[in-house]
């Protein structure tokens, strides 16, 4: 069930943009509608309006100078199916283990996917309190954050895709009725101080429209860590983009997911000026790991972001010892 909604499928980003309402929660917009019409059926976010981009001319990958341009609207098959996607974004898009979700979800819709915290999807808000006190640590937080978390917001940041993004020094283009801006992905999320406010800094009546990779010649990496094999998201994972000239290390970045309510940016800059191996990856884990702020009952995933940081920097240096 679902209550009723006006459908709108603008044939342009313009047309778009002006059924975009000025408040959330009054317009939605609707891409592969594989997250946002679950929210809808649990009335988590009961629009008045959906917006369709599906006619909007956003899909499609190309190269741009010295960068990959990704429409919002491209699919996860289509990421996986094109040549010039790095490594880091097709490990995370292949993380995605349905032929449904993959056909119908976008790239554009998979960074602005909401949280799958339990206390959120049954209706108790972002920030999932009761009488003042936090839901989440009262509860079971297994799934919870364990970076970031200090605040009121204890969720983690469901996407896969912005950690390897942030990890290749990607943007986003976002487009308004004032035009278009461009912002680093790291800079589209934020935790939210308040249960009004969502966890993105851009607009309600603002649209993602590209998605805009460097083409960098760095070896890059993602290593995501499940519960089990099937449909569900990591309960970590790490992107990293290294550049290796001399078998030393001269450039490395790295992003944490599904530990923190943002995509966690961490630094790996002591790898610089070394031969990255086993003991030297292990080691800049475990420094990263050591500002972890775990619950009472999610210490597990500390030690899971540990490891998935570990092989995701061997993995990018071809290092990695598949068991
Ligand atoms: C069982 C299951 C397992 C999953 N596992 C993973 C996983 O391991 N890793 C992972 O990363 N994801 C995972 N997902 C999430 C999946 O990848 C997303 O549901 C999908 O990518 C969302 O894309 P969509 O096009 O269907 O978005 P929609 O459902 O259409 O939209 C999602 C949200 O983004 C907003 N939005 C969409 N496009 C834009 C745009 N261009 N500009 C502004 N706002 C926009 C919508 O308004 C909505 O709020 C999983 C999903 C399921 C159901």
């Amino acid at each position: 069930m679902m209550h009723a909604f006006e459908y709108a499928a603008p044939k342009s980003l313009d047309e778009a943009l002006k059924l975009l309402g000025s408040a959330w929660g009054d317009t939605e917009i609707l891409a592969g509608g594989t997250d946002l019409l679950s929210l809808m059926k649990d009335f988590v976010v009961q629009p008045k309006r959906l917006v369709n981009l599906a006619d909007v001319g956003l899909a499609g990958i190309a190269p741009e100078g010295d960068s990959l341009v990704i429409g919002a609207m491209t699919t996860l098959d289509a990421l996986l199916a094109h040549a010039s996607v790095p490594t880091a974004l097709t490990q995370a898009a292949a993380g995605v283990h349905s032929p449904q979700l993959r056909s119908m979800g976008t790239i554009g819709g998979d960074l602005l996917q909401r949280p799958r915290c339990w206390y959120f999807r049954r209706g108790h808000g972002l920030l999932a309190q009761k009488d003042g006190a936090s839901m989440v640590e009262a509860g079971d937080h297994r799934d919870h954050a364990v970076f970031g978390n200090g605040g009121a917001a204890k969720y983690v940041n469901p996407s896969s895709f912005a950690p390897a993004l942030i990890a290749l020094g990607a943007s986003v283009k976002v487009r308004g009725q004032n035009g278009e801006r461009s912002l680093a992905v790291k800079d589209l999320y934020r935790t939210p101080a308040s249960a009004t406010e969502r966890e993105f800094t851009i607009a309600s009546n603002e649209i993602v429209t590209h998605v805009v990779v460097p083409i960098s010649r760095s070896s890059n990496a993602t290593y995501e860590i499940r519960q089990r094999h099937g449909l569900d998201w990591p309960e970590a994972s790490a992107s990293v983009a290294v550049t290796v000239v001399d078998d030393k290390v001269t450039a490395a970045s790295a992003c944490l997911g599904h530990v923190a309510p943002v995509p966690w940016t961490v630094d790996v800059s002591s790898l610089v000026g070394s031969v990255l191996t086993a003991e030297s990856a292990a080691a800049v884990a475990a420094e990263v790991v050591a500002d972890a702020t775990p619950l009472t009952m999610n210490g597990h995933k500390v030690e899971l972001a540990k490891v998935a940081l570990t092989r995701a920097l061997l993995r990018a240096a071809g290092k990695e010892v598949v068991r």
